[in-house]
């Protein structure tokens, strides 16, 4: 009997099995072969809310643990996957430059920012009249190459390609079974798919779509990740990722005109180089009502576990979280109440 079967292989199910890797657990990965929002994600780990000025929940823990452990896991894949690339927040206006200045000088942010403004000649081919201010500690992992590596080097021969049909699990006390996988316990990392799932679809998973833009250009800089009112990525060999939109009310994953505008009339906005769209893609990010990841253990089965809501900052969160979430089932330490799907208890027994 294994000891675990993880559904899914998006960036949560990844740090997970890294947890299990580590610990020499035996383990299967379940997951069909299309593309997740990880896929697509840009990969950006910004330990800053750079609209309101504010470190994101636990900053420092989850930003200082997640550059370790890609480093870690790095060092044992052939290729790189771990980029230091800075922000560079575009301002607007005089009264943008002071609210960087105050905002570089917060306790919580003043090691995330550099309190010198960056001069608006530092990048040609960017209009920022006003200049930059620099987040100094952000990465991109990137995140397809990530999860492809990993798959083909690390865990090859446990990942079995398949979508969990949940009528055919069978729980029993001590085990759980899928087709003829057994094994003692289940942990389902599938991202926003998991509104279909029965056991945890009472859990309030809202969904945003999210449509990006990935573009060609040979007079961009490569070196810096550009903040203005999106998000314009290097990804090397002078491609782009540019996004994203928010849409809560479509949750598919279909790319749209209206997206593609939007995303055109927001780049143009700023950049003044030669560029080609060279594709056009769609994912929904799992987010949460309450804005915080859901972790923990399924109400009724003791056996099933969740790792989900990672919102817009899964690439970050998802190492620490898939630390904390294996010391809970292994070591029977405790979540953070503002992680454990506990909070939502009652959501359960009202269904
Ligand atoms: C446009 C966009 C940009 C983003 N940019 C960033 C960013 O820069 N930085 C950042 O930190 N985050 C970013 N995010 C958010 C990030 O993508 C998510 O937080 C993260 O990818 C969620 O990972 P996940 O593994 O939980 O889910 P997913 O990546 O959705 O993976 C779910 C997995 O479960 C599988 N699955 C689902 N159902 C089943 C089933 N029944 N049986 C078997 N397998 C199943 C899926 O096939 C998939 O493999 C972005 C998201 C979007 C949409």
């Amino acid at each position: 009997m294994l000891d675990s079967i993880i559904v899914g292989f998006g960036i949560a199910g990844l740090n997970y099995a890294e947890q299990l890797r580590k610990q020499n657990k035996a383990f299967c990965v379940i997951a069909p072969k299309d593309k997740s929002a990880s896929h697509v994600a840009a990969g950006i780990i910004n330990p800053t809310v750079l609209k309101r000025y504010n470190p994101v929940w636990k900053s420092e823990e989850f930003l200082y643990h997640a550059l370790h452990s890609y480093n870690e896991i790095q060092k044992s894949l052939s290729d790189q996957i771990l980029y230091s690339k800075p922000i560079y927040r575009i301002l607007n206006s005089v009264l943008e430059q002071n609210e960087w200045s105050v905002a570089a000088s917060k306790p919580l942010l003043e090691k995330y920012l550099t309190a010198d403004l960056i001069s608006s000649e530092a990048l040609t081919h960017i209009q920022s009249p006003f200049g930059y201010g620099e987040v100094h500690c952000s990465a991109r992992i990137a995140t397809e190459k990530l999860i492809e590596t990993y798959l083909k080097e690390t865990i090859k021969e446990r990942l079995i390609i398949d979508e969990i049909d949940y009528s055919e699990l069978y729980f029993q006390e001590n085990s759980v079974s899928f087709k003829d996988i057994k094994a003692k316990k289940i942990v389902f990392c599938e991202g926003f798919h998991s509104v279909n799932n029965p056991l945890f679809n009472y859990l309030p998973l809202v969904g945003s779509k999210g449509e990006m833009l990935f573009i060609e250009s040979n007079e961009l800089s490569e070196e810096v990740i550009i903040k203005g009112p999106i998000f314009i990525v290097p990804l090397g060999k002078n491609q782009f990722w540019v996004g994203a939109t928010f849409n809560r009310t479509d949750k598919t994953s279909k790319t749209s005109e209206e997206g593609k505008n939007w995303l055109i009339k927001k780049l143009q906005q700023n950049l003044l180089a030669d560029y080609k769209i060279i594709d056009h893609k769609a994912q929904v990010r799992a987010t949460v009502v309450d804005r915080r990841p859901l972790l923990g253990r399924h109400p009724k089965h003791q056996n099933a576990y969740i790792l989900n809501g990672l919102g817009t900052r899964g690439v970050m969160m998802s190492p620490l979280l898939s630390q904390w979430l294996y010391e809970y089932i292994e070591g029977n330490s405790k979540l953070p109440p503002e992680v454990d799907i506990k909070r939502f208890e009652n959501h359960y027994f009202r269904n």
